[in-house]
């Protein structure tokens, strides 16, 4: 089960990485190099708040491995995209929205608005959300 935590990344940590492309933003922040606001961490999962919040709660979901997006991921199956979203799930609970709703987003490529290129669920909750999105 991944240890619920609340405090910034430290700035070194063990474990090891597969999949690290230097110079990705999010590899720094899994690895712990580059700090964030940390609320879970998994072995194979992490989760930060955003810098940039659109919610109350704004909650990036990463895998610690880099792949560059959402279709990637489920590729490369061994559950971990299951992982992924179970954690988003978790999180949910922890922050309170499981209940009043949230939601869960994949930007994918230029026209998906990803910004960056290490995949991240966007978990966002706090308040109604409208539809379509921008
Ligand atoms: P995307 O645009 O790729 O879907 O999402 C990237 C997200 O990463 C954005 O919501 C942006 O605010 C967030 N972000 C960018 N740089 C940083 C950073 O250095 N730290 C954290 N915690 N979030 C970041
Ligand atoms: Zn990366």
């Amino acid at each position: 089960m991944p240890r619920l935590i609340g405090r910034p990344a430290p700035q070194v940590t063990s474990g090891h990485y597969y999949r690290v492309v230097p110079d990705c933003l999010f590899c720094g922040i899994a690895s712990g190099q580059i700090p964030a606001t940390i609320v879970l961490e998994g072995k194979r999962v992490i989760a930060f708040r955003d810098i940039d919040p659109q919610a109350p709660t704004h909650v990036l979901v990463i895998p610690r491995d880099h792949f560059p997006n959402v279709g990637e991921l489920a590729a490369a199956g061994d559950g971990l995209l299951a992982e992924l979203v179970g954690t988003a799930r978790e999180i949910a609970v922890t922050e309170g929205i499981d209940d009043t709703g949230y939601r869960l987003v994949f930007n994918t490529g230029q026209d998906g608005g990803q910004t960056v290129g290490h995949v991240h669920a966007h978990l966002l909750g706090g308040r109604p959300m409208t539809w379509p999105p921008g």
